[in-house]
């Protein structure tokens, strides 16, 4: 009997990869404004948006959360 259950622990342990597979691109999605990818400056202490005026001498692509856990911030032109 115990093996048994041990057995079934192990096959939903097993499954549960897929099921987290399939419901993964919601998850993405739902934290998709913390993963969200901005860009530094080597001079600046604000994080951009892609295509922004100030990463025209340099771009270091991060997250925001990353950004915001080094101490930058938002930048007022792009506002990302
Ligand atoms: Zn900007």
């Amino acid at each position: 009997m115990k093996n048994f259950l041990f057995l079934l622990l192990f096959l939903v342990s097993a499954l549960s990869p897929s099921f987290s597979a399939v419901s993964l691109p919601v998850k993405v999605e739902r934290i998709q404004p913390i993963t969200e990818v901005v860009y530094i400056t080597n001079t600046g202490k604000k994080y951009h948006k892609t295509g922004c005026r100030y990463l025209k001498s340099s771009k270091v692509k991060t997250t925001k959360a990353e950004a915001i856990a080094a101490g930058y911030t938002a930048c007022k032109v792009c506002k990302p």
